[in-house]
């Protein structure tokens, strides 16, 4: 199960926290998110969403138990009046369902007054309402308002790489890649990994030890060391694991697979991870790539 998937259980059951904070930094998957929460508290069916009348209600935003709090056009803020509004219906009975939903987003938004006014709301919950407040990032919200409220970081799906391949006809380790990149850009990280491979297959095919010497110069001339050391192990467990047609260079796999073995990349790979943990103390990124390096030598 996906963590909103768990959610929505937990939603179904009627244990969630009075007040959740929904996180993340897709804007519109927060919001589907929330409503999705909405659904699965007030179903009339106890599923987690459906086409029931409460369900289909919510879709069509006119649940008389289920309130999204917005910016109004024209405005920058949520006001106070707005929230006020809010509270005063949070006190009373919901109409139909179990609960009231409030929804606010996003709730950075929500006005200095508004923000004085909900706390005393979310300080003394009523056990029939529920608040969802969504914002980029907990940060952006008071310290009294995360305190009294459940943080739940929604993160969009990630699509397995071999999926990601076959949609866009691409090599199945570019799709893996992308994924693993970390603070490099998508492109960047393809054309560092070209270079790696193309050095490697240098050093497979005639024993080039300068080769060897680059990739680690190359990996060490990054910003950022971590990320360095990733892309640099997955690209060995690639070009031990992958078929060679599934890479980025398949001809330079070959000769990498041919000339160096399985094998060698992996334990080769493990290396590389194994230099990268002593970054903690401060060790020399581009020795310690060459010393893991050194590995793929026939013993
Ligand atoms: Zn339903």
């Amino acid at each position: 199960m996906t963590a909103p998937d768990v959610l929505l259980q937990t939603a179904r059951r009627g244990e969630l926290h009075h007040t959740l904070i929904l996180h993340g930094s897709d804007s519109r998957l927060l919001r589907a998110t929330s409503l999705a929460i909405a659904r699965a508290l007030t179903c009339l069916e106890g599923t987690t969403g459906d086409g029931c009348p409460s369900c289909s209600k919510i879709d069509r935003g006119i649940h008389p138990d289920v309130t999204v709090l917005e910016v109004g056009e024209q405005r920058k803020l949520i006001s106070v009046e707005q929230i006020r509004s809010v509270i005063s219906e949070a006190a009373l009975r919901p109409y139909e369902a179990r609960r009231r939903v409030f929804i606010i987003d996003p709730a950075d938004a929500v006005s200095a007054g508004g923000l004085n006014a909900l706390l005393k709301t979310l300080e003394e919950p009523s056990a029939s309402s529920m608040f969802l407040l969504l914002t980029r990032s907990p940060d952006r919200l008071l310290p009294t308002i995360r305190s009294r409220a459940q943080l739940i970081a929604i993160r969009p799906q990630v699509t397995p790489p071999g999926e990601v391949a076959a949609r866009e006809q691409i090599p199945l380790q570019l799709a893996r890649l992308r994924q693993s990149a970390g603070d490099l850009e998508p492109g960047e990280a393809e054309v560092l990994a070209r270079e790696i491979v193309a050095q490697l297959a240098s050093f497979a095919a005639r024993r080039d030890y300068s080769a060897l010497l680059s990739v680690a110069a190359r990996c060490a001339s990054l910003d950022s060391p971590v990320d360095a050391v990733s892309i640099l192990a997955a690209i060995l467990r690639d070009l031990a694991a992958l078929d060679p047609e599934e890479t980025i260079a398949p001809s330079e796999a070959r000769t990498i697979r041919e000339g160096l073995g399985a094998r060698r990349l992996l334990e080769t790979a493990e290396e590389v991870l194994k230099g990268g943990n002593r970054l903690l103390v401060n060790v020399d990124l581009r020795l310690a790539i060459e010393q893991a390096l050194l590995t793929l030598r026939a013993r």
